[in-house]
C-alpha cells in the first residue's frame, strides 16, 4: 500500500511516504535552531513552527515521491506519545487530509514507529521473523522490547527507571559547555577523547539488581543514567576546583562509552533471555556511531541479527510513521476513523489506536 506518514510529536515536522517497505521520501522540516537559545525545545515554539512547516512540507514530500493525495491508499499519524500542542497540529492535519481525500487514517505510537523503521529497505524479505526484539534509545525513552508482531503485539521487557539516554546526552553537554542538542555534540567531541580516561558508573548493574537468569533482581534489564550524569558534573567540579584544564573530549568519550556499554550489554543480555536472534535498534541516539558500532559488536559476537536504519530515519521522522502504518495496514487492521485524541504519554504497548 501507498502510506503517507506524519510526524509532529516534537521540533521535527516530517512527511514521509513508503510504499510497503520501499521508502519513496523522507522530507523533514525542523524548527531546532529556534530553540537552541532555550536550551531545549519549547512546546509553544514548536507548535507554530509546526503550523508554518506543514503544508509546505507535505508538498515536498508529494513532489518529491512524484505522487498526489488522490493516489494514497491510507495515511498514518504520529498521536503520542510528545509535546501535546504539537502533536494536536499533525494530528489536526491528517484528519483534514483523511476527510478531504476520503483516505482512511491510521493513529499510530511514535516509539514503535522508530523501531519499526528497520523494517524499510527490504531488510526482512520474507516478513518479520518471529523472534523480533527491538532497542529504542531516543530523547524521551530507553526500552528493550520483544515484538511478537509489529501491528500489534510489543511487550516491554526493561526501560529506563529516570532519565532517558538521549536526556542524559542532553544534560551532560549542559554541564560541559557543548549546547544544546547535546547528542550530536558529545558523538563529535568524543572522538578526538579516550573513552577509557574516567570510569563513569554503570547504573543498575550490581549483583542485586541484576540477580541471575534464574532468579532475576528487580532491574535486571533496567537502566539508571541519572548518577551518570551526576558523576560527570562531580568530575567537571573537581578539575575546577584544582584549577585544572578540563579535558572536554576525554569527558566526552567516558560518557559516552558508559551510556553505549550499558545500554548494548542488557539489551543484549535480555535478548539471549528471551530467544531473541533478531534485534531491530532505533530512536535519535541510534544516530550515534559509538552505540552504532557497539551494539553491532556485541549482537555479532550474541548470534544476534541486527538491524540499524540509516541515521537520518533514527531521528524523528514521518517515514517511521509511514513505515509502520504500512504494516499495520498490511495485516487488515481497521482504520483509527477522526475522532480519536493525541496521547502525551501513549504507552510503548498502544501500536495504534483503535477506532474512538
Ligand atoms: P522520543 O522519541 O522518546 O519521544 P524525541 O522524539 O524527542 O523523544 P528523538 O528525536 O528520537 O527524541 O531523539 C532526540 C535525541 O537524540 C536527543 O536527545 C539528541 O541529543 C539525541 N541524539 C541525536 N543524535 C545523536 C547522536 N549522534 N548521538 C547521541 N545522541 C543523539
Ligand atoms: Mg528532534
Ligand atoms: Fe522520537
Amino acid at each position: 500500500p501507498l502510506v503517507l506518514g506524519i510526524e509532529s510529536s516534537c521540533d521535527e515536522t516530517g512527511v514521509g511516504i513508503v510504499r510497503g517497505t520501499e521508502l519513496l521520501t523522507n522530507t523533514v522540516s525542523s524548527s531546532m535552531d529556534e530553540h537552541v537559545r532555550f536550551g531545549g525545545v519549547i512546546p509553544e515554539i514548536a507548535s507554530r513552527a509546526h503550523l508554518e512547516a506543514f503544508v509546505p512540507t507535505l508538498q515536498a514530500a508529494l513532489d518529491d515521491a512524484g505522487v498526489t493525495l488522490a493516489d494514497l491508499d491510507a495515511i498514518a499519524v504520529t498521536a503520542g506519545p510528545g509535546l501535546s500542542g504539537a502533536l494536536m497540529v499533525g494530528v489536526s492535519a491528517a484528519k483534514a487530509l483523511a476527510v478531504a481525500t476520503g483516505t482512511p487514517l491510521y493513529a499510530i505510537n511514535h516509539l514503535v514507529a522508530h523501531v519499526g523503521v528497520g523494517i524499510l529497505g527490504g531488510t526482512f524479505p520474507d516478513g518479520l521473523p518471529s523472534n523480533l526484539g527491538a532497542l529504542l534509545v531516543s530523547g524521551g525513552h530507553t526500552e528493550i522490547l520483544r515484538v511478537g508482531d509489529l501491528a500489534h503485539d510489543v511487550e516491554l521487557l526493561g526501560s529506563t527507571i529516570d532519565d532517558a539516554a538521549g536526556e542524559a546526552y542532553d544534560k551532560t553537554a549542559r554541564i560541559l559547555g557543548l549546547g544544546y542538542p547535546g547528542g550530536p555534540a558529545i558523538d563529535r567531541l568524543a572522538r578526538d577523547g579516550d573513552p577509557t580516561a574516567i570510569r563513569f558508573p554503570r547504573g543498575l548493574s550490581q549483583p542485586k539488581y541484576m540477580g541471575t537468569a534464574e532468579a532475576p533482581g528487580p532491574h535486571r534489564y533496567d537502566w539508571s543514567f541519572s548518577g551518570l550524569k551526576t558523576a560527570v558534573a562531580r568530575s567537571v567540579e573537581q578539575y575546577e576546583t584544582a584549577g585544572l584544564e578540563l579535558p572536554v573530549a576525554d569527558i566526552a568519550a567516558s560518557f559516552q562509552e558508559a551510556v553505549v556499554d550499558i545500554i548494548t550489554s542488557k539489551a543484549v543480555l535480555a535478548c539471549r533471555e528471551h530467544g531473541i536472534t533478531n534485534l531491530l535498534l532505533g530512536g535519535g541516539v541510534a544516530a550515534n556511531r559509538r552505540l552504532r558500532e557497539l551494539t553491532a559488536e556485541r549482537c555479532a559476537a550474541a548470534g544476534i541479527t541486527l538491524t540499524v536504519p540509516a541515521p537520518a530515519l533514527c531521528t524523528d521522522n514521518g517515514a517511521m510513521v509511514a513505515a509502520l502504518g504500512a504494516q499495520i495496514v498490511m495485516r487488515g487492521a481497521q482504520p483509527s476513523g477522526i475522532a480519536f485524541g493525541t496521547d502525551p504519554s501513549l504507552p510503548v504497548t498502544t501500536i495504534a489506536l483503535p477506532r474512538s
